[in-house]
């Protein structure tokens, strides 16, 4: 078990690991519509269990311990394309991988932050390198593996 008590959780990681933690909450992901009722209701129910930050932290907390370091992410050229223009090329990562989530750690100025999790399933290390001839479909197929990666940068919490 490894000693992470000084890593700092965001707002957008407590959303996640919630959203994560009950199947229920996989609507979120799978809708695409703008109106949606059950995704309102759902988003609610996520702000609802935050407003007791503790119990989700320290839940959070266990798991981080308890995580492996995956260098393998590192290698993902496609993947850390996405994680560098997102927070910056000059960062460095780390991905902690504990059964099926995948904690995304930057550092900032000597400061371990916890961005994200992800879902550690997913990753796929021999994602093919994208050749598009048409732009349209250039678009459309990083979507794919954005979404394949479980990282798609649209999300409704928050
Ligand atoms: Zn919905």
């Amino acid at each position: 078990m490894a000693d992470r008590r000084n890593y700092i959780f965001t707002h957008h990681l407590r959303e996640r690991f919630v959203q994560r933690s009950h199947k229920r909450f996989r609507h979120l992901r799978s809708c695409k519509k703008d109106s949606c009722e059950l995704c309102r209701n759902l988003v609610m129910e996520i702000k609802e269990i935050l407003e007791k930050r503790k119990p989700i932290d320290k839940e959070i907390a266990r798991r981080l311990d308890a995580a492996v370091e995956c260098r393998a992410y590192l290698n993902n050229s496609r993947l850390m394309q996405w994680y560098y223009e997102k927070y910056g090329f000059d960062r460095r990562f780390e991905f902690l991988v504990h059964e099926d989530i995948c904690f995304v750690v930057i550092s900032d100025s000597g400061k371990k932050i916890v961005v994200t999790c992800v879902s550690s399933k997913n990753y796929t290390p021999a994602l093919p390198a994208l050749r598009p001839k048409f732009s349209g479909i250039k678009k459309r197929r990083e979507e794919e593996v954005l979404k394949a990666l479980d990282i798609e940068p649209a999300t409704k919490v928050g």
